[in-house]
């Protein structure tokens, strides 16, 4: 066998029968509810009313589609753990050894190939069967076919025996194959020209597996902390001596949220990988900055550490910034805008702002009014609220994107 290997399936022979999702499954004890092969439904149309007449022009047709072994695969580049590699013959592969389970190569990914497994708390993906590959065998899933909808083989192979039309594998609801060059020849379907319509409908759509609660106590927490450190610069730029409160609340703040993000992985213990890949992650560079970040400010606690106080402001913008970078990927276009970052920004200046403010009022630094303590007080309760509901918002959005 020789060259990148490859998958061919054709939408127009696939009858939808699921056999190659099932011998996936057997093949490799996947459990239910974990599907490394997905067979989707792509359905659309209506009733249209022609004269006196309704007719309909539905329309249905099935992908069968599972990890594309792709040649620019985000999922790679992303991994904070360098579990993810890809063979000599095109295979990506994860290392569930070395897998924290921390989800980013699923969220990144616009095809939701790689699964958690809740009994190992890592990943798992098709492997494109190699095993049986290097053996000469075909995969399960190939073999399992009784329409031979399905092909798998090297891809200059695969071209000359089926001859798949250039641009297919990217028709709705597939992602453009520009993002990541999926290892995908695919025959479309005769209707695959309508799947871009409006009210086409995907079903099931794959499960995104983000577990929210801590991202979003993680994200909403260490903004504030970042905010409360630029709070504290901003005084100083106008000739205020820094409240010794700020610091060790900006600190507070970031270990319960540096503790919280650890709650995320399916394999905690491991954590310390995820430092590894900082070269192509965001996520890697996140977390080196968040750390960088909770040292600055335990350095710029003590009061007459000018120098360390002024570099934990640029440290907090480092650490915003890289994580804007973990949700700005090509594959999430509705988050990979200037807004992503603008967002964070704002919420650390928000949350920041009013959470000193009240700090400062509890502990008798800044003298006001009981009624206007009493409405800061409800202003950060407000914004808690309104950034949560953002923040899940935001993650409903993702949902949307990709098969
Ligand atoms: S389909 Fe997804 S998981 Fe598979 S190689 Fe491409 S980006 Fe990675
Ligand atoms: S460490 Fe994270 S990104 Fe890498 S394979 Fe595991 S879950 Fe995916
Ligand atoms: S190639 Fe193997 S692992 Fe991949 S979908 Fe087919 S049967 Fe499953």
């Amino acid at each position: 066998m020789s060259g990148k290997m490859s998958f061919w399936f054709d939408a127009s022979a696939c009858s939808g029968c699921k056999a190659c999702q099932i011998a996936c499954k057997d093949r490799h004890g996947v459990e239910a509810g974990r599907l490394w092969r997905r067979v989707s439904e792509v359905s659309g149309g209506g009733w249209k009313q022609e004269g006196a007449a309704w007719r309909h022009d539905v329309f249905a047709y099935h992908l069968s589609i599972s990890c594309n072994h792709c040649e620019n695969a985000i999922c790679l580049e992303g991994c904070p753990t360098r579990a993810i590699s890809r063979r000599e013959d095109g295979v990506v592969l994860i290392d569930q050894d070395v897998c924290v389970g921390c989800g980013y190569c699923s969220w990144v990914c616009p095809y939701s190939s790689p699964q958690y497994d809740a009994a190992t708390g890592v990943m798992s993906k098709c492997t494109l069967c190699h095993e049986d590959l290097d053996l000469g065998l075909e995969p399960a899933c190939v073999g399992a076919c009784p329409v031979r909808a399905l092909d798998a083989g090297p891809a200059d192979e695969l071209a000359a025996k089926h001859g798949a039309p250039p641009g297919a594998a990217e028709i709705p609801p597939l992602p453009a194959a520009h993002l990541t060059e999926p290892s995908l020849q695919l025959a479309p379907h005769a209707q695959a020209g309508r799947s871009g319509e409006p009210e086409v409908e995907l079903t099931p759509r794959p499960p995104r597996g983000l577990r929210e609660w801590s991202l979003v106590a993680f994200t909403l927490l260490s903004q504030m902390a970042a905010g409360v450190v630029l709070f504290a610069a901003g005084f100083r730029a106008f000739g205020q001596t820094q409240d010794p409160v700020l610091m060790p609340l900006a600190a507070a703040l970031m270990l319960v949220a540096l503790a919280v993000s650890g709650m995320h992985l399916g394999r905690p213990r491991r954590a310390v990988r995820s430092l590894s890949n900082w070269r192509t992650s965001w996520l890697s560079r996140e977390i080196l900055l968040a750390l960088t970040f909770f040292g600055a400010i335990l350095l710029a606690w003590r009061p007459g550490w000018l120098a360390a106080q002024w570099a934990s402001a640029p440290a907090a913008i480092a650490y915003l910034t890289g994580m804007a970078g973990v949700y700005r990927q090509r594959t999430v276009p509705v988050w990979n805008t200037w807004r992503t970052p603008a967002a964070f920004f704002l919420a650390a200046f928000e949350l920041g702002i009013l959470g000193s403010s009240v700090l400062l009022i509890a502990t008798g630094g800044l003298r006001v009014t009981p009624l206007l303590s009493g409405l800061l007080i409800a202003a950060v309760i407000l914004a808690l609220f309104r950034q949560i509901r953002r923040r899940r918002d935001y993650y409903s959005r993702y949902r949307r994107i990709g098969i």
